[in-house]
């Protein structure tokens, strides 16, 4: 019998899957034909490595792990513990072999042991990690972000996306001598107190209307006063914003903004709706903060900012600039950064521009952009392959649901909208639970996706078109799986 962890543990019941589809053994349904591809899977699929794992971790770790969306709340029981990783593979510790579409929740353009980034790490791990001073490296990778990004005139190096995001918040709020903040539903910036607001899924009726949103807060323990100064606003919604800045006068320091939504699965920005919003900070003397962690070194080499054709104040960066290690980024106006100077708007860090961090970055920021960025039109080929695969896939067997991409960016949503625009809409009409079903059977199969509706898979440089064909066989098996125990 399979270890089930289907539907035991998830919060939501799915429509389409009933709970508990997977207590029926691989072998039944029959293992999809790997062709050569996969060389090890456990057959009947077992992960009792890591249920044994998962218990002697819960002894030292907080849900067996270092952040919540590792654990059951996305995993079910226990979390799938993984052991190495090559190319686009991913091999767990009961030696079960998968594709892996969710890199590193987009830390991996390369996917994973890039052979040339794991000798830049390797030679700059020999040659010393740390000088507490400057170095070449810093000053090399800051002079490739500038040719790649438009509005990069100044680079400052920081180490997650979060800690980006506070800078820049802070920055716009030092340079423009405002207080507030305005942000958009389902956003999710990183864990900044003055950010973590209505960011999460919840039920639509907590939401309070789309021209006066409740504002509700993604954690305990928030400073007191930090919401005070956050404005949310629906996002793709002009009427609303333009509303909602009048409403505000001259108060707000900041909007910020993702470039494609891309913590409620994969949400595009309508026609115009970018460009919108950037007018409207412009004639209102408010900072354009883009936040590009997830969609920067991914949509193109100059990320949304080059796809959209956008002219921000501030773009934040993370995940894939450091190819599996911690850098970040926040770039800028010269002006504006400045203000970062001894004596005026406050950044430190004892990490910031990581010397081997920086290497990675380089080695993959050079491998990405090889032959006129060949590595970006790989990944959109990939992406566009599968998607296609997929729509195909629910076509034939009649299964309401859609697949939302941007570039490599994708995710599956079942729903009977022909499209989600908003978090309103993906937090009514997307049924969270079908998918994750989905996700923990396809983890049986060799396929391994994000196993949350919120979050989206990725293309990368390292998957095949192989990749792409292996996935669709094992996605139509495990409908099929989970189909039969309905
Ligand atoms: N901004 C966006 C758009 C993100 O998706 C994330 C993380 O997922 C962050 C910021 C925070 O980045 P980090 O997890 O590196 O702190």
């Amino acid at each position: 019998m399979v270890e089930s962890r289907i539907g035991r543990t998830n919060r939501e019941d799915g429509n389409y899957f009933q709970s508990g589809a997977a207590a029926m053994s691989v072998a039944s349904v029959g293992v999809p034909s790997r062709g050569g591809l996969l060389s090890k899977v456990a057959n009947p699929f077992s992960t009792e490595s890591s249920k044994r794992l998962y218990e002697r971790s819960k002894r030292v770790l907080i849900e067996g792990g270092s952040s919540s969306s590792r654990g059951p709340v996305n995993y079910g029981e226990y979390p799938i513990f993984m052991e190495r990783g090559a190319g686009s593979r991913l091999y767990d510790v009961d030696g079960n072999e998968y594709i892996d579409w969710m890199m590193a929740f987009g830390a991996l353009p390369l996917g994973h042991a890039d052979p040339e980034v794991a000798q830049a790490i390797a030679e700059a791990a020999s040659s010393g990690a740390h000088f507490a001073t400057a170095t070449e490296i810093e000053v090399e990778v800051a002079e490739m972000l500038q040719n790649m990004i438009a509005n990069a005139e100044v680079v400052r190096f920081a180490n997650t996306g979060t800690e980006a995001v506070m800078a820049a918040i802070r920055l716009a709020r030092g340079f423009t001598g405002r207080p507030k903040i305005l942000k958009f539903e389902g956003h999710y910036h990183g864990w900044y107190d003055d950010l973590a607001v209505s960011s999460n899924v919840v039920p639509t009726a907590t939401m309070g209307l789309r021209s006066d949103p409740v504002r509700i807060p993604d954690s305990s323990g928030l400073n007191r006063d930090a919401l005070e100064d956050t404005v949310v606003v629906p996002w793709n919604d002009l009427v609303e914003l333009e509303r909602t800045i009048a409403n505000h006068g001259r108060q707000i320091a900041a909007i910020i903004t993702e470039g494609v939504m891309a913590n409620m699965g994969v949400i595009p920005a309508e026609e115009g709706y970018l460009q919108g919003l950037e007018e409207l900070a412009r004639k209102n003397g408010i900072v354009l903060i883009l936040d590009e962690t997830v969609t920067g070194f991914r949509i193109a080499p100059g990320g949304c900012q080059e796809y959209y054709r956008l002219n921000p104040d501030i773009a934040t960066f993370g995940k894939a600039l450091g190819c599996g290690l911690p850098v970040a980024a926040f770039v800028g106006r010269r002006e504006m950064m400045n203000k970062l100077a001894w004596g005026g708007v406050l950044h430190y860090g004892t990490h910031n521009a990581s010397r081997i961090g920086l290497h990675a970055a380089r080695a993959s920021l050079r491998k990405l952009n090889r032959d006129g960025g060949a590595g970006f039109r790989h990944m959109w080929a990939i992406a566009e392959q599968l998607c296609a695969g997929i729509k195909r896939v629910f076509e034939r067997k009649s299964i309401p649901a859609i697949v939302q991409r941007v570039g490599p960016m994708f995710q599956i949503m079942f729903t009977k909208a022909s499209r989600i625009r908003d978090a309103r809409e993906f937090c009514s009409l997307v049924d969270r639970g079908a998918y994750q079903k989905l996700s923990h059977k396809l983890f049986e199969f060799g396929v391994y996706t994000s196993p949350a509706a919120g979050l989206h898979s990725i293309a990368t440089f390292a998957h095949s078109r192989e990749d792409v064909e292996f996935t669709l066989k094992a996605l139509d098996q495990a409908l099929a799986a989970l189909e039969g125990n309905r």
